[in-house]
């Protein structure tokens, strides 16, 4: 709330003068000190003053030494003092201002000028405390929020496979997620089956909060099409998907909530050595003898979209030592290095290609390290999604 009624303490051992002053200041709300104790106290009290107007040759303390205490204080450190004296040879004005005083008015004052002074002194206080109370009030909304969406992350993290599942079902394995924010809208969703392993690298539309929304529909609705409905190719799992998606988010051509994901789905035949994969925007990546190949996803988001074609299945077989990454759009499209630029895909490729031979967690700690390098001082753009699969 901003005080609207400021309150200026005056201070001087003359009664007479302090009639002066509250006359002339009778717009405001004026307290009086006789002396530099009494001043103090005031300064100190809960109806501490907006504005304090201070004699300087006084009985006891003089103003020089109130000033000083009232500017050591925390309480009292913020109000502003102005000098109202007789004395005026620039060695005591100096004094003056050194003590931590704001103006210096001599007297016979003229009550214009004194006016136009406090007025002005009162203005840039009233602001000041405006400010402080709006920081405060930004400070409190601030952490209402990041503590909210802090167990927003437990929540989430909570939803993802838990480590040891990973570990026994993908024993050569890494994954980099890196949310932008708190939460993530990028993703990944694993399902054991008793024949096939089922991967997924999700990228939610938007991040923070809109995408980790998402994101969670995204991990319910893959529980219910291949948990529960059992179904395991992955053309099938997207098109499902995009159903579902679609449906539940109420999406037609003019809906403002085009939101969706971006996903690759990979399933892994267990007592073959086949694998299945199909992507909306994500590729797969494969490397195998210092050679990549690139199964393109098709481009159609998991959405309301231009196109609706059901999703390319691909059928490859796969070898024992083979590397496969999926990944979100995330890392590629980091700015940095030395111009400045995005890695691109290109890059990417080639820190794919010139690390994959190294154990599963020695690559994970240099795509880290590597990604801080390049992002330098620039802000993480989007959430990061990296997996890496050795067969
Ligand atoms: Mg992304």
């Amino acid at each position: 709330m901003t005080n609207i009624d400021p309150t200026i303490l005056l201070v001087d051992d003359s009664v007479v003068n302090l009639e002066i002053l509250k006359d002339t200041l009778s717009r405001y709300k004026t307290i009086i000190a006789t002396n530099g104790d009494e001043a103090m106290e005031i300064a100190f009290s809960r109806n501490k003053p907006d504005l304090i107007l201070l004699d300087i040759v006084m009985p006891g303390m003089d103003g020089y030494e109130v000033c000083k205490i009232l500017k050591s204080n925390e309480i009292s450190k913020d109000i502003p003092i102005i000098f109202i004296t007789g004395q005026t040879d620039s060695e005591s004005i100096l004094k003056g201002f050194e003590a931590g005083a704001i103006d210096y008015i001599t007297k016979p004052f003229n009550i214009l000028e004194l006016k136009a002074r406090v007025k002005t002194q009162l203005t840039i206080k009233m602001a000041r405390d405006q400010n402080q109370r709006l920081i405060h009030k930004i400070r409190t909304v601030n952490k209402k929020l990041t503590d909210s969406i802090q167990y927003a992350q437990k929540i989430q993290s909570a939803s993802l496979p838990q480590p040891e599942f990973l570990e026994r079902v993908m024993p050569e394995h890494f994954i980099m997620l890196k949310p932008r924010d708190i939460v993530s809208g990028d993703f990944y969703w694993v399902e054991d089956l008793e024949d096939k392993l089922i991967i997924v690298a999700a990228d939610c539309t938007r991040h923070g909060v809109p995408g980790a929304f998402m994101s969670m529909f995204g991990v319910a609705y893959l529980h219910e099409i291949v948990g529960k409905n059992k179904t395991t190719q992955p053309a099938e799992i997207i098109n499902e998907l995009r159903r579902i998606v679609i449906d539940s988010l109420k999406q037609d051509e003019e809906s403002e909530i085009k939101d969706g994901m971006d996903i690759s789905v990979l399933s892994i035949h267990k007592n073959s050595d086949v694998l299945e994969f199909a992507g909306a925007f994500n590729n797969l990546l494969i490397l195998r003898n210092n050679e990549m190949q690139i199964i393109q996803a098709d481009h159609m988001p998991v959405s309301i979209g231009e196109i609706d074609k059901p999703y390319t299945n691909h059928t490859l077989n796969y070898q024992s030592g083979d590397c496969l990454y999926l990944y979100s759009d995330g890392y590629p499209s980091q700015f940095g290095g030395p111009n400045d630029k995005k890695l691109m895909q290109k890059g990417f490729r080639n820190l794919l290609l010139e690390n994959h031979k190294y154990p599963m967690p020695d690559q994970l700690s240099i795509y880290k390290k590597f990604f801080d390098m390049w992002k330098g001082i620039n802000d993480q753009v989007d959430d990061v999604l990296v997996m890496g699969i050795r067969l």
